[in-house]
């Protein structure tokens, strides 16, 4: 399985609990979570723009993401924190790594601040459980 990210999906990854937009984003994405728990090393491409996860929402149309604009924010929030560059290549090993030396909980909140899931609470409980973690 190829899988590409923008940046803010690598932590959505990390919290990600089986919802979603549609039962098809939520199929997608459970087998790309599936993917990545049986194998750690499995590369994943940094891009810019709809990724893996994004080819099963809902919200995306010929004419592109229904709410590009407030996603590129999260993506370049998240892309500075984590030091991700489009066309690199990272395992998710690496990147929960990443997740667990950069995302502190106040990078946390200011990097997914617009973010409709955030208030459910799953991404925090995720990260601080990440961090709390031997690695
Ligand atoms: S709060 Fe939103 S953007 Fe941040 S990790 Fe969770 S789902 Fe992703």
């Amino acid at each position: 399985m190829k899988i590409a990210f923008r940046p803010h999906h690598f932590l959505c990854t990390l919290g990600f609990r089986g919802s979603g937009y549609s039962p098809h984003f939520v199929k997608n994405y459970t087998q790309i979570v599936e993917a990545l728990q049986r194998d750690e090393e499995l590369p994943i491409q940094v891009i810019e723009g709809a990724d893996s996860i994004c080819a099963a929402c809902p919200h995306q149309s010929i004419e592109g993401c229904a709410v590009e604009e407030k996603i590129q924010g999260l993506d370049a929030r998240h892309a500075h924190i984590l030091n991700l560059k489009a066309g690199g290549v990272l395992s998710w090993k690496e990147a929960q790594q990443r997740l667990k030396d950069h995302m502190t909980i106040e990078a946390f909140h200011h990097a997914c601040a617009g973010c409709e899931w955030k208030a459910w609470g799953v991404c925090e409980i995720a990260l601080r459980k990440l961090r709390a973690e031997e690695r």
